[in-house]
């Protein structure tokens, strides 16, 4: 019976990280994916010869020194990443309906501030405040500016802060506060909810500097993996763990769906919290705490148009597309049939092939689980085939349509290049990504109960830890900082960090 000192259950960010910083150490690793291919929302798929990814559009902070870059830097994949820097003037640009202008969000905070005055010329000193404020609450994380203090302490003043009351509170002018928000399905904001801290986050990290990966995010995956396998790690694809075992009070071993068992020192969840305890029934997690999981929100979820164009017919461009209504921009997800997209966002892959054309273009607009519930009792990957019928293919193809017309309105002629295009949904998430209602980012956080969605890497078995974008911080840096997180939970120190800075 082969036994690891270290058995991971998912190959998603976190996943990985963990098992490639524990074989650093010197740890025997295994991870089991259930997918063919690993990496979770790192995955793509290629359409027609396209390349298309399912959750990683950009990324931030991966200029030398920056937080992401030395994460890279020590796992040593920075130098072997397929990157494009986005527009330095313009990583993302805001469209609203009915408004032809194009405001651009710019890297650099200096940058980020003139390109805005440009429209905004008379709110220099709210520009500013908002860019302080922003490096203020990144600056209380220590894991995030590669500190190892973690004093709860230093961020407590800033954890309770909202952020469209935070955006609202600097400014009078409606435009802006829509602006400045506009973005916010990075992290599926919503108003009266979503901590300041969370926006921060994730808009220095792309102010900082801003990024996409050439020929998909699976790159990220594929390179890690290798690193691992060079250690000795393992990894076991189209597996998928159903049971975690107890006994003596400790995981005992992990079982598969075809009843292999993964026996292992300590176990590594990088499933959904949820997921994870459904899988055991161990008194030792109370029923108390379960249920506490299970009443968090996660986020919405999503429809995705990709499209294939036509052979140098559409320009591809450097930056995403933010496009929203005017005043929806903290409630797009509050959609109805009738009203539908509220808003969307759009990402052009960078390809190997050629800076001058796209070759596809990825669509997102949110859609709430409930929209697809009709056909919740499928299950469709490429391990598991399942028809999911007619009626899901009319619904794909209305969707579609609708939000074509929307996105004619600000990119007329867009429809006369495409080829072809494929819809992926809320059932497309849960199926390939594990998450039981398709939900984007998980655990929803919310400023007014920040210590309830918090969730702890240990657990009450003391050989199971969780890890992943459930933790602290969706996104690949924010999974990537609960990788870490997991790992200085498991040593029982964080010299990790300070290895991951001076790397
Ligand atoms: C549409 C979309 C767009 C996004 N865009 C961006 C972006 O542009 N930039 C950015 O930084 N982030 C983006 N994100 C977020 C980012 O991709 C995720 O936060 C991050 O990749 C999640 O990592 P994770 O460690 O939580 O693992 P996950 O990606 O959640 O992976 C979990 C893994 O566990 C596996 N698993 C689940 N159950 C089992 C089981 N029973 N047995 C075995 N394996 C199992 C799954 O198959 C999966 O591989 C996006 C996400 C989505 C969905």
């Amino acid at each position: 019976m082969e036994k690891y000192d270290v058995l991971i259950i998912g190959s998603g960010m976190g996943g990985l990280v963990c098992a490639d910083i524990l074989g650093r150490e010197g740890l025997s690793v295994c991870v089991v994916e259930k997918n063919k291919q690993i990496g979770g929302s790192l995955q793509t798929y290629a359409r027609d010869k396209v390349i298309f990814d399912s959750g990683v559009h950009y990324l931030g902070g991966l200029e030398q020194g920056q937080n992401l870059y030395q994460i890279f830097k020590y796992i040593d994949i920075i130098d072997k990443m397929k990157l494009q820097r986005q527009d330095l003037d313009a990583f993302d640009k805001i469209l609203v309906e009915g408004d032809d202008t194009e405001y651009a969000f710019a890297q650099g905070y200096e940058n980020f501030i003139s390109k805005l005055l440009i429209h905004f010329p008379d709110e220099k000193e709210a520009l500013r405040t908002y860019c302080d404020k922003i490096k203020e609450v990144c600056s209380k994380f220590p894991l995030y500016n590669l500190r190892s203090t973690n004093n709860f302490d230093e961020k407590s003043d800033i954890l309770e802060i909202d952020t469209k009351a935070y955006i609202d509170s600097i400014t009078t002018n409606e435009k802006l506060r829509g602006v400045l928000g506009a973005n916010n399905a990075l992290y599926a904001g919503q108003a009266d909810k979503t901590p300041l801290y969370v926006h921060a986050l994730i808009v220095n990290s792309y102010i900082e500097s801003s990024w996409k990966c050439v020929d998909g995010g699976s790159q990220i995956a594929k390179l890690i993996s290798q690193n691992i396998k060079a250690r000795g790690g393992k990894i076991i694809r189209d597996c998928e763990i159903k049971k975690i075992v107890e006994e003596n009070g400790a995981v005992a071993y992990a079982e598969a769906a075809d009843g292999r068992r993964f026996y292992a020192t300590t176990f590594i969840s990088n499933m959904h919290p949820v997921a994870t305890f459904a899988m055991t029934d161990t008194p030792i997690i109370k029923n108390a705490y379960r249920n506490r999981l299970k009443s968090l929100e996660n986020s919405t979820s999503a429809f995705t148009l990709n499209i294939v164009f036509k052979k140098y017919s559409f320009k591809y461009f450097k930056h995403n597309y933010y496009v929203g209504r005017e005043g929806y921009v903290w409630t797009t997800a509050e959609h109805n049939e009738e009203n539908w997209p509220l808003g969307y966002a759009m990402f052009c892959g960078a390809s190997s092939k050629s800076e001058e054309y796209a070759d596809g273009l990825s669509i997102l607009a949110y859609m709430r689980y409930e929209e697809v519930a009709a056909w919740q009792d499928t299950f469709n990957t490429t391990s598991k085939v399942n028809d999911r019928g007619e009626t899901y293919n009319e619904f794909k193809k209305r969707k579609a349509e609708v939000l074509l017309d929307a996105v004619e309105r600000k990119f007329p002629g867009l429809r006369d290049c495409i080829k072809t295009y494929y819809v992926a949904t809320p059932l497309s998430y849960r199926d390939y990504i594990g998450n039981e209602d398709g939900s984007l980012y998980g655990i929803v956080k919310d400023y007014k109960h920040t210590l309830k969605t918090f969730i702890s890497p240990r657990t009450k078995l003391p050989n199971l830890f969780l890890t992943g974008q459930n933790l602290n911080l969706h996104g690949i840096l924010g999974a990537s900082m609960s990788g870490i997180v997991t790992c200085c939970a498991f040593l029982g120190n964080d010299d990790v960090i300070t290895k991951i800075r001076n790397a």
